[in-house]
């Protein structure tokens, strides 16, 4: 803090009484009054009489700036956060609209993921002109690993193992496939995209969930997601403070309470299957 300032009382030395000498207020008697300012260094005293800031009001306008920056620098915090979240929705609900012409395209089936294609090429590049600008909306803003994402051909967003990866019997024939937009049962609560795991990797392959294996439990839901991707609160071990984006079946983009779906795994609840 710098040094603080005290200005004496120019009652004390009035410049004129008379209001009939207002008019002639000269420059000579406005050099008069700045004569008369006197500056003084604040120097904290313990004399109640002398001019200036005792010490207790020192500390108290200290403890008073404090206060106010201490509410403040949250406040700032939670606004930036809100902000990378805004726009996260936003790439998400592109994702959506891509998806839903992609499949109108092709008779009703979503892209495959690189685990069902064979292809070392993520799902978002096979979206690519489906969407505006690819390498734009592919990254969260609020995703550590973006930089490297960028560099390496991945994405923030992976897509639900089980709307992009059908379940084969052990001889290879179709058991179920949810990957046909116009089957879906519920496509408002069939959740289509997450936000990956900071424990994922960043290559291009890494661009889709395990979801069937969800029921053993929440771990297996944060080594592939990152439920507290949009947290303004101190991260919890255990990934289950602040919330996350959800795109689903229809386009719609839902923020959710990591805590919400940690109690579903934990009630045996796969809330990554479609209804
Ligand atoms: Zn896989």
């Amino acid at each position: 803090m710098g040094p603080l300032i005290w200005i004496s009382d120019l009652r004390k030395q009035p410049v004129t009484s008379d209001p009939s000498c207002a008019a002639a207020f000269s420059a000579h008697r406005i050099e008069e009054a700045v004569n008369a300012l006197q500056i003084h260094l604040m120097i904290p005293r313990a004399n109640a009489d002398s001019k200036g800031f005792t010490l207790i009001e020192l500390l108290v306008v200290i403890a008073v700036i404090a206060i106010l920056s201490s509410m403040a620098l949250p406040a700032l915090s939670s606004g930036k956060g809100k902000a990378k979240q805004a726009s996260c929705t936003s790439n998400m609900r592109q994702i959506g609209m891509g998806m839903l012409i992609y499949a109108d395209e092709h008779d009703g089936w979503l892209p495959g993921t690189s685990h069902s294609t064979g292809t070392n090429a993520s799902w978002i590049f096979t979206l690519a002109p489906y969407v505006g600008n690819a390498d734009r909306i592919r990254i969260s803003p609020a995703d550590p690993n973006g930089e490297l994402r960028i560099r390496s051909r991945g994405t923030s967003y992976v897509m639900n193992e089980w709307t992009s990866v059908d379940s084969r019997d052990p001889f290879g024939s179709l058991r179920e496939t949810y990957r046909r937009l116009d089957t879906l049962k519920k496509p408002s609560e069939t959740m289509t995209v997450f936000i990956i795991s900071d424990s994922a990797g960043v290559g291009t392959t890494q661009d889709h969930t395990h979801s069937r294996n969800w029921h053993k439990g929440w771990n297996a839901v944060i080594a592939d997601i990152q439920p507290d991707r949009h947290n303004t609160a101190r991260p919890a071990a255990d990934k289950s403070e602040g919330v996350s984006n959800y795109l689903y079946a229809d386009g719609h983009v839902s923020s959710i309470r990591a805590s919400t779906l940690k109690e579903l795994i934990e009630r045996g609840i796969n809330f990554s299957r479609p209804p």
